[in-house]
């Protein structure tokens, strides 16, 4: 793994700027990884053993997602909505999982190690530089029963909603009352009063080329030959 300086200037930069939640991001995914054996987690043999399960949608969630290389779309991040500075690194090959926690004493002994910064946030930020793991972090080690629906790869189950129509991936489907539904025709949606709209220029395309019905057999078999070699892992 690249230093934490190296680490936190490539964070920030993804990230879209430098805050306390970059260091302190930083630093959990280190110390994550470390503790489950991966010392170099986003490259090819080690990214797929990890797994990461973040328990905010913060600033520092961005951060442990960027050190890790773990991504929404690769299903190795797993976002769990609990508003706890918390990260749970959970090694497939060993089983090995544990969770590390952003202690609160480390916001109120900010002063104390940065104690010639007198702004908040730089001074966070630099106290999170130099606290030691042990003030910064609790660690737990917990057991995570990871379903198979749940792991990277080919979608493993696809069933259609009774209502809409829906296709459901991977065991997401609700059942009531013996219908297969999805989640929101069972009520349990984040938006309501849903309504099919038309929009501005609806037919527009990047290809140029693309006329506004599908192309004959002729011509796609003619372009096969050429296309770029296409990675599918977790895209269907
Ligand atoms: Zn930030
Ligand atoms: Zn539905």
């Amino acid at each position: 793994m690249d230093s934490f300086e190296v680490l936190l200037k490539n964070s920030a930069a993804a990230h879209g700027h430098l805050c306390p939640g970059q260091a302190v991001g930083v630093r959990m995914a280190m110390l994550g990884c470390k503790l489950i054996s991966l010392d170099e987690p986003t490259r090819l043999d080690q990214i797929k053993k990890l797994i990461v399960y973040v328990e905010m949608d913060r600033c520092a969630a961005d951060a442990i997602a960027n050190v890790t290389g773990v991504k929404l779309g690769r299903r190795s991040l797993k976002f769990m909505d609990y508003g706890i500075m918390a990260a749970t690194f959970l090694n497939l090959e060993t089983g090995q999982a544990l969770r590390v926690i952003s202690t609160e004493e480390a916001r109120s002994l900010a002063r104390a190690y940065a104690p010639e910064i007198a702004d908040k946030y730089p001074q966070q930020l630099e106290a999170y530089k130099r606290m030691p793991d042990s003030v910064l972090f609790r660690v737990q080690e917990v057991e995570v029963s990871i379903s198979d629906f749940d792991l990277p790869g080919p979608t493993r189950r696809k069933v259609t909603c009774s209502r809409c129509g829906q296709v459901v991936r991977d065991h997401r489907e609700v059942v009531k009352d013996d219908q297969i539904l999805c989640a929101p025709c069972s009520g349990d949606a984040y938006f309501e009063n849903s309504r099919e709209i038309n929009w501005p220029d609806m037919n527009w395309t990047p290809d140029k080329h693309a006329t506004q019905s599908p192309p004959d057999r002729t011509s796609q078999s003619r372009g096969a030959g050429k296309e770029a070699k296409i990675n599918s892992g977790n895209c269907d």
